[in-house]
C-alpha cells in the first residue's frame, strides 16, 4: 500500500532524503554523501540505493527531487555543483526502479525549498509566495496560485542575478557585476564590510580580523558597530530593492527570507521589510516578509510536495 512520499534534496556535497507520510509528516531523514566523480552519473543510483535499504518501493507514492540548477519539466538543464549537463531526472531514475507507478518530479533546489515552505513551513494556506534564501549566494522560488514558476528555461526565481547594485559592480559567479548575490547573500555583507573598512577610518573589530563570516558582521552590527551597521543597511537596502520589484511584479501574499543571514531575525528583516516597503510605495501594502522555518529541511519538504 502507498504509504510515504520522499523528498530528495541533492547538494553539491551531501544530498538530503526524506521519508513523509502522505500528509507530509517527516518520518525519517538521513543524509548521503554526493559523488560528484564521473559527472556525477553515480548520484541518482546512489539515491536510489540508499532508499531501497531503508524503505520499500511499494509503499512510496512518489519521489521528488531538489536539484541545484535550472530544470523545466523535470529535466535538469545544467548542474555545475554536481558534474551535470542535461538530466531527465525521471527516465534516469527509473533506469533503476522496477516499480512503474511510483511517481519521479525535480525541479530546481531554491523553487522547491519555497513550496517546502508553502507545503510545511512559513508559508502554510498561501498559494502567492517568493521566497529569498541567502545563503554563500541568493536563491529564489516563486509560487503563483498555488504552483512552482519554472519559467521556459528554468530560470523562472533566478532572484540572486537581478542587477541591483550599479555602485560598486562585484563580479558575480554568473558573470555579470552587481548582481544581488554579491552584495545581499553571506558573501555579499562580508563584501560590503570590507568595503566598508576601506572607505573609512572608523575603528571597528573587524580591523583586526583578516577573515570575518556574515554572522559575526550581523552580531557587531547588532552590538551598534558603526562599520559593521553600514555593511547591513546596504545589504538590507539592496535586498529591499528586490523585494519591491517582486512586490510589484507579483503582489505576492507574502514574501520568505531563508538561510543563514535569515538567522540574524528581526534585527535584518525589519530593516529589508522596511525598505521593500519604501521602494514599492505606494503599491503592494503591507506585504510581510517573514523569516522561513523550516532552515535546511525546505527543500526536502519542497521535493516531496512535488509528488503528493
Ligand atoms: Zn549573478
Amino acid at each position: 500500500m502507498k504509504q510515504y512520499l520522499l523528498g530528495v534534496d541533492i547538494g553539491g556535497t551531501a544530498i538530503k532524503i526524506g521519508k513523509f507520510d502522505l500528509f507530509g509528516e517527516l518520518l525519517e531523514k538521513w543524509d548521503i554523501p554526493t559523488d560528484r566523480s564521473d559527472h556525477g552519473s553515480r548520484i541518482l543510483k546512489d539515491i536510489y540505493e540508499a532508499v531501497s535499504a531503508r524503505v520499500s518501493w511499494d509503499e512510496v507514492k512518489g519521489v521528488g527531487f531538489g536539484v541545484p540548477g535550472p530544470v523545466t519539466d523535470n529535466v535538469a538543464l545544467t548542474c555545475v555543483n554536481l558534474g551535470w549537463g542535461i538530466v531527465d531526472v525521471p527516465a534516469t531514475f527509473r533506469q533503476f526502479m522496477t516499480y512503474e507507478d511510483v511517481l519521479v518530479r525535480a525541479s530546481n533546489d531554491a523553487n522547491v525549498a519555497a513550496t517546502g515552505e508553502v507545503f510545511r513551513g512559513a508559508a502554510v494556506g498561501k498559494k502567492n509566495v517568493v521566497m529569498f534564501t541567502l545563503g554563500t549566494g541568493v536563491g529564489g522560488g516563486v509560487v503563483v496560485d498555488g504552483k512552482l514558476v519554472d519559467g521556459k528555461n528554468g530560470a523562472a526565481g533566478e532572484l540572486g542575478h537581478l542587477v541591483i547594485d550599479f555602485t560598486h559592480k562585484i563580479l558575480c559567479k554568473c558573470g555579470k557585476h552587481g548582481c544581488l548575490e554579491t552584495v545581499s547573500s553571506a558573501t555579499g555583507i562580508v563584501n560590503l564590510a570590507r568595503i566598508h573598512l576601506q572607505s573609512s577610518s572608523v575603528a571597528s573589530p573587524l580591523r583586526s580580523m583578516t577573515d570575518f563570516s556574515a554572522k559575526r558582521v550581523l552580531d557587531l552590527a547588532k552590538a551598534g558597530d558603526v562599520i559593521a551597521l553600514a555593511a547591513v543597511d546596504d545589504a538590507a537596502d539592496y535586498l529591499g530593492r528586490a523585494i519591491a520589484g517582486v512586490l510589484l511584479s507579483l503582489n505576492p501574499e507574502v514574501v520568505l527570507i531563508g538561510g543563514g543571514v535569515s538567522h540574524a531575525g528581526p534585527f535584518f528583516l525589519d530593516k529589508v521589510a522596511a525598505k521593500a516597503q519604501e521602494y514599492s510605495s505606494p503599491f503592494a501594502k503591507d506585504t510581510p516578509i517573514l523569516g522561513a522555518t523550516l532552515g535546511n529541511d525546505a527543500g526536502m519538504f519542497g521535493a516531496a510536495y512535488l509528488v503528493r
